[in-house]
């Protein structure tokens, strides 16, 4: 089963995709943990996207799309995926569709968390201080959540209109939400 984890940065997608990767034995592909893992090892590719990642924009839809394509390969066989953090961009949404539809696969279920704004701030600030993630940083925040707002949440009608789309109330606790995630998932088997 493919899924997507779809919500604003810092709705707890990192920590519910971990948690399914635990449970259920799915793959996690994060584009934001690829893209902070090629800015570590000093690749040409992180030297690129070093920048957009300290402004909060967003790396272009083909960077990103090849980030995926290559790990579908790597993991061919795997008996399911967690996108997490993709797509992003309808061009995203569209060349994901492709890319498992070439593998003879599609995507099954787009799980958003629902949380508001205030709390996500709360969150963010508090992670900011904890870890000094420079793109959590109130004033970059408020650049991501625009482009979530401007970019990604298009994509809500689209993934509902084809009823894939469920929604998970993202403000409740950790465990929570675990449980109606899981409830979504078995509701789908
Ligand atoms: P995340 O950890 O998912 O919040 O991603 C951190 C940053 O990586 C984002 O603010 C973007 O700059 C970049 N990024 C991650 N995923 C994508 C994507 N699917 N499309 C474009 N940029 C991305």
């Amino acid at each position: 089963m493919n899924l997507i984890l779809f919500g604003p940065p810092a709705a707890g997608k990192g920590t519910q995709a971990k948690r399914l990767v635990q449970d259920h034995g799915f793959i996690q592909l994060s584009t934001g943990d690829m893209l902070r893992a090629a800015r570590a090892s000093g690749s040409e590719l992180g030297q690129r996207v070093s920048k957009i990642l300290d402004e909060g924009g967003l790396v272009s839809d083909d960077i990103v799309i090849g980030l995926i394509d290559e790990q579908l390969t790597n993991h061919k066989g795997a008996p399911g995926f967690i996108f997490d953090g993709f797509p992003r961009t309808v061009g995203q949404a569209k060349a994901l569709d492709d890319l498992l539809e070439a593998r003879g696969t599609a995507v099954h279920c787009v799980l958003r968390l629902v949380v508001d704004e205030d709390q996500l701030l709360a969150r963010i600030s508090k992670r900011f201080e904890e870890q000094g993630r420079k793109d959590d940083n109130p004033e970059i925040f408020s650049t991501r959540l625009e482009k979530y707002n401007e970019d990604t949440a298009p994509l809500i009608p689209i993934y509902a209109e084809r009823g894939l789309l469920r929604e998970v109330d993202g403000m409740a606790s950790i465990d929570e939400v675990s449980a109606s995630i899981d409830g979504a998932l078995k509701e789908l088997v």
